[in-house]
């Protein structure tokens, strides 16, 4: 099919309006939030799922690959169309269908925003728990397509926990449902097996989630220490006495710093580092609790330890954590950040390894995570202009994630795999396992043309084949193809 050809058959089904296919107009998706850019062919957005559905069969006709895209605020370039294709945008599929309070379930849009949602049910007494940091941005079907996870996935669970039935259009254009009409599974978990899929098992185009009710006492405690290593053992003191925040965030200085100038929240410039320790729960429970961690912190060194009871000052808190990584941006031009992932108590050595890495490549390395699940988020601070500074990046953020691995942890706590990590997934899972899921993808995805070149390692066409033994794998079963 001719390019022109195709720009008429798309604005047949979405409109004029629908359609960006001008070069100017195309480089503004031809990234996330990630390293990769590539240019798509063209980018199409729907309003309904008849459109998507539309819009699938045509691509499978061109035999041209689709690239599911919500607000593009990904951090492993799931959305960035690797091979070129289609780029079915859901931003304008961003309604809230219905909200059923006594069920305790919503069902909306895919391009709604997530902290949309929140807002909506709050005066009810209700929220959606999952809360990417990117929240006030990023959409419920790109929370989906990633697992997201976020501050209070801590306590609450990541968005899996949250998903109760999907509408989806099929790479063969067909549209199904992954659960029964209320929501209950039965049968095969197949809410389970596309949340996370990363946008190569299909599109979603409605999605029902269960709301949470809301707390009667929240409480924030932002615990100042000299050191990464004080905050990190207190980490794992306070998870080591049984109690389970509603949030455990850490951040060390430098992050502190850039911060504080960028939000004036009150993040002491001069820290080592700092913990955002969020509790919440009935009232008696909250303020006990709030005693036994400052008393864990002051034992573990904390110089002191504040505590934000109202409203306005938690908020004050969680706009520095949550807006930190475009404080970043005070430091360097560009951010690298890591997902790794390692078990609690390797916290402080892995932190260690951290700086060692910063020193090796010779640049800063910020760091600002989710410490409670052992998601460390380093920053490796670069310019990209600057070829050897995106080398060493690239080397770094590689060291780092492997050493993560060699601690019993994994490559990616909530980012998911994309183009960014498909090279690492090998270093993580055997061949065997590697193979196991590339089935399962084929049966969702036969022809490989939904979102190509994600999660497996590339084995011909766009890229360079680093595992000899997958490739060889996953080749000899046909399994996957560019
Ligand atoms: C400042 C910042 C902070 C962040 N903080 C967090 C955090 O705390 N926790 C966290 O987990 N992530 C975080 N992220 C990463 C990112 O926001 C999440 O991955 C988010 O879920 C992406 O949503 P999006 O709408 O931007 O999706 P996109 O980036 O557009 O797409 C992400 C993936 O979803 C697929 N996709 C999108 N829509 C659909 C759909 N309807 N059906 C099927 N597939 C689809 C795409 O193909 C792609 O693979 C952060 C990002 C930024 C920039």
């Amino acid at each position: 099919m001719q390019h022109a050809e195709l720009i008429s058959a798309l604005e047949r089904i979405v409109g004029k309006q629908g359609v960006v296919s001008r070069s100017d107009e195309l480089l503004v998706y031809e990234y996330d939030g990630s390293l990769d850019t590539h240019l798509p062919a063209v980018v199409v957005f729907p309003e309904t799922t008849a459109q998507v559905a539309e819009i699938v069969k045509l691509a499978n006709l061109a035999g041209l690959p689709v690239v599911p895209r919500g607000a593009g605020t990904g951090l492993s370039g799931g959305a960035v169309a690797a091979c070129g294709g289609i780029v079915v945008t859901t931003t304008w599929m961003n309604r809230v269908l219905s909200v059923d309070y006594a069920n305790r379930r919503a069902v909306v849009q895919p391009g709604v925003i997530n902290y949309e949602l929140t807002h909506r049910t709050e005066p009810q007494g209700y929220f959606y728990a999952p809360d990417p940091s990117s929240q006030k941005v990023c959409t419920i079907g790109g929370n989906v397509a990633e697992n997201s996870g976020g501050p209070h996935c801590l306590s609450y669970g990541a968005t899996t926990n949250h998903i109760l039935d999907l509408e989806l259009v099929l790479p063969s254009g067909e549209v199904i449902h992954t659960a029964a009409d209320e929501g209950e599974q039965q049968g095969f978990d197949l809410t389970g097996a596309v949340v996370g899929s990363e946008g190569t098992f299909g599109i979603a185009t409605q999605i029902t989630v269960k709301l949470t009710r809301l707390p009667e006492d929240i409480r924030v405690l932002m615990a100042i220490f000299g050191s990464i290593d004080e905050a990190s053992n207190t980490v794992s003191a306070i998870i080591g006495a049984g109690i389970v925040p509603a949030a455990l965030e850490m951040m060390d200085g430098l992050c502190c710093k850039a911060v504080e100038a960028a939000y004036h929240a009150g993040y002491p410039p001069d820290a080592g580092a700092v913990l955002l320790v969020e509790l919440d729960g009935l009232r008696e429970s909250v303020a006990e609790l709030d005693a036994r961690i400052q008393t864990i912190c002051r034992q573990q060194g904390a110089r002191e330890v504040r505590s934000a009871s109202t409203a306005a000052e938690r908020a004050a808190l969680w706009a520095g954590r949550k807006g930190a990584l475009g404080a970043l941006g005070r430091l360097a031009p560009n951010y690298y950040i890591q997902d790794g992932v390692v078990p609690r108590t390797k916290l402080p050595e892995t932190l260690r390894f951290v700086e060692e890495v910063a020193r090796d490549i010779a640049l800063p390395i910020a760091n600002v995570f989710h410490a409670g699940d052992g998601n460390l988020h380093p920053n490796i601070l670069f310019d990209r202009r600057d070829v050897s500074s995106v080398e060493r990046t690239l080397r770094g953020g590689m060291e780092i994630l492997r050493h993560c691995v060699d601690q019993g942890g994994v490559v990616s706590g909530e980012h998911g795999i994309g183009l960014e990590k498909r090279d690492h997934i090998s270093y993580l899972f055997t061949t065997e396992d590697l193979a196991a899921m590339a089935r399962l993808k084929q049966c969702f995805n036969p022809r490989a043309l939904f979102n190509p070149d994600k999660i497996f390692p590339p084995l011909r066409g766009c890229g360079e084949v680093r595992d000899q033994r997958v490739a060889a794998r996953l080749a000899k079963e046909g399994i996957y193809a560019c």
